[in-house]
């Protein structure tokens, strides 16, 4: 099966085509453009660079094309991209300006210019639905929770395939495969002991997932991508109270506080210096303070959420680190780990500083917990779902 993703932004597109069967995949092209105005001219000229460059003889050999949509009003999971998912898109246009609309809009052209094919959404907050109400919910008068307003998750395919190989690494195939099939059947009741993980999903954009059983039983981000950790220029978790008040006494509007929080804030924000932590490690070395600040709460705020969940699930199997950060930073990784012996996490730090944004265990051999780097691959995570979806659609 020939499976197209489609990774769609404001003003770019990219692509990559896979080759998937039941056995693995294989990459057979990927591209992409910049500074898009027409879609339907740059999915028209994709389809026919593939077939000048002999990858395909004929668009209708694309089988289905994925999109990795962020959240629908009272939509999720990986369904079929059809008229009442681009709804679901353009009536949360509002909450996710950067991604509903563009999305919205290349499905309708892929529709176009692909008649032929499934189109696929996999929302990122698809991993999110089986969390409990009391765990989804702010404490808000009803009207706000009737408009939707409640916590949503975010990061679901990175926190999914984390859930899939840690339970593969751990030795609980009967895990993983539940995870694997979530989508299409739902958690699959789990026999004998419970494995419990923590995943860190640390890059530009930035949750933490507790995931039971390989289900998400909890996230760090909310409504939007504007709550939990620090993110690179998003701030993260903010008091509602914060808002009213800087907006007197700075007296900027609500549009001006929302850039601030949105592009200058986070790890940005508190460093001054950049939003990329390399950036800020090397001020930091070089005896900035602010740097150090920066790097001390996101530290921090990782802790705080790894222990909430830890507590949660009643303890931890397993912690994975995963992303830009995650899997190339072994500072934060080491922070993030130390003095944690008491809860069974005893980090080896030689195996820590080797890894470098490969699949590996930090943990030491003697460890009852285990540490893991699990490099995310987006594009792959979605085009597995994309055949998963597309396999069990032909057969039902
Ligand atoms: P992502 O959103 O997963 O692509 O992560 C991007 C972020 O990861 C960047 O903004 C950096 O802060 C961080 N990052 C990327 N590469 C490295 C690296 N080699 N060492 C440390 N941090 C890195």
């Amino acid at each position: 099966m020939l499976v197209l993703i489609a990774n769609l932004g404001s003003t770019s597109f990219k692509y990559r085509l896979y080759r998937m069967d039941e056995g693995g995949q294989e990459v057979l092209a990927k591209g992409g453009y910049e500074r898009v105005s027409d879609y339907a001219a740059v999915i028209d000229d994709a389809l026919a660079t593939l077939q000048k460059d002999g990858v395909i003889s004929s668009a209708e050999e694309i089988d289905a094309v994925g999109f990795k949509t962020v959240l629908g009003k009272d939509l999720s999971g990986c369904v079929i991209a059809d008229d009442v998912c681009v709804k679901a898109l353009e009536d949360f246009a509002a909450v996710a300006p950067a991604h509903n609309p563009p999305y919205a809009n290349g499905i309708r052209q892929f529709g176009k210019s692909l008649p032929h094919a499934k189109l696929v959404a996999l929302f990122e907050t698809a991993f999110y639905q089986w969390v409990s109400e009391a765990r989804s919910i702010y404490a808000l008068p009803k009207a706000w929770r009737e408009i939707g307003i409640r916590r949503y998750g975010f990061h679901g395919a990175s926190h999914k395939f984390v859930a899939e190989r840690s339970a593969e690494l751990l030795g609980r195939a009967d895990v993983a495969q539940s995870t694997a099939s979530l989508y299409l059947h739902g958690p699959a009741p789990i026999a004998g002991k419970p494995l419990r993980v923590v995943s860190c999903h640390l890059g530009g954009s930035s949750s933490i997932t507790g995931i039971f059983n390989g289900v998400a039983i909890g996230t760090s981000m909310g409504f939007s991508p504007q709550s939990g950790l620090p993110q690179n220029n998003r701030v993260g978790d903010l008091d509602s109270g914060a808002l009213p008040y800087a907006m007197k006494t700075l007296g900027i509007s609500l549009e001006e506080a929302e850039r601030q929080l949105t592009k200058e804030s986070g790890l940005q924000g508190i460093s001054g210096i950049s939003n990329d932590i390399r950036d800020i490690h090397a001020a930091k070395n070089q005896g900035n303070a602010d740097a150090a600040l920066a790097l001390a709460h996101l530290v921090d705020s990782i802790r705080h959420w790894v222990g909430s969940f830890a507590w949660q699930m009643g303890g931890i199997d397993a912690l994975v680190f995963t992303a830009g950060i995650g899997e190339n930073d072994y500072t934060v990784r080491k922070a993030v780990c130390e003095g944690l012996e008491e809860f069974g996490l005893v980090f080896d730090d030689v195996r820590n500083v080797a890894c470098r944004a490969v699949e590996a265990e930090l943990s030491a051999p003697h460890s009852k917990a285990k540490i893991f780097v699990i490099p995310a691959n987006e594009e792959l995570v979605l085009a597995r779902e994309v055949f998963r979806k597309v396999t069990h659609h032909e057969i039902s």
